[in-house]
């Protein structure tokens, strides 16, 4: 098993020591974890401890360390996307869409654009980012993909259409999509994606990384006995892994 997506950093919340590492290693080995990928927010860049880093790459001994980064998706920024996702020998690089008109969605506490905009209108200008950042070419994974559904916030309109051609995009692109335990431990308390948008992307043969965007080491693999009954229900047989931008496989 794998978990690609999670942070030691998280929000400065600890230091990336190799002391640090070596605590999610741990828990990453408690629960079936062989292979554990390092992916900091871009804008924590700066404290991602690169030596520290390979230092328990060669300590650990039971699970293996990948590393990666997430990218906060905007459309303009490119420059900054440009520099940060090509800034150290990282292993894959994940796009994740956290914002609409600039402002984030999954603020827990600033949740002003669910607000200023009609539920369904926030949805289609979420999964026009979410198109765009998988057709850009920049990312091997698309992070959290309905990551707009976090506070339960829906449109009245049937979204369908809205994500069969986000789907259609996602294939098209080649990207690997990031099936994301975190939703469980939010208001919307399901994995991103949904079942749903999970077998449009199963249909199209688009593969699958599995995370639990942790940002705590007591996270690490935590809900997965939700998300692998989940892929398993919807067909999905094997997962993606990463070394040096190059792609593997693992049964599941
Ligand atoms: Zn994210
Ligand atoms: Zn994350």
């Amino acid at each position: 098993m794998i978990d690609y997506h999670l942070h030691v950093i998280a929000h400065g919340d600890r230091p990336m020591t190799i002391e640090n590492i070596l605590t999610y290693c741990e828990v990453a080995k408690k629960r079936g974890i062989r292979q554990m990928g390092i992916t900091e927010h871009d804008r924590y860049l700066d404290d991602i401890d690169f030596a520290a880093f390979q230092e328990a790459r060669e300590e650990s001994e039971d699970v293996g360390l990948r590393l990666g980064i997430e990218i906060d998706f905007v459309p303009g920024a490119e420059e900054r996307m440009e520099r940060d996702s090509t800034a150290l020998p990282y292993d894959y690089v994940i796009g994740s869409v956290h914002r609409v008109q600039g402002e984030e969605v999954d603020h827990p506490e600033d949740r002003d654009i669910y607000e200023k905009m009609d539920a369904y209108d926030l949805y289609a200008a979420y999964y026009a980012n979410v198109r765009e950042a998988a057709l850009c070419g920049r990312f091997d994974v698309l992070g959290h993909p309905d990551l707009i559904k976090i506070f339960r916030t829906f449109p009245d309109r049937d979204i369908t259409p809205m994500l069969e051609e986000t789907a259609d995009a996602v294939a098209e692109s080649g990207i690997v999509v990031d099936v994301n335990a975190a939703g469980l431990r939010k208001p919307v308390g399901e994995v991103y994606p949904s079942k749903k948008l999970l077998e449009m992307f199963h249909k199209r043969d688009v593969p699958i990384i599995l995370s639990s965007d942790a940002h705590a080491p007591d996270q690490v693999g935590l809900g997965y006995e939700t998300s692998v009954k989940l892929v398993r229900e919807v067909g999905y047989t094997q997962v993606v892994t990463f070394k040096d931008r190059e792609r593997g496989t693992l049964a599941l």
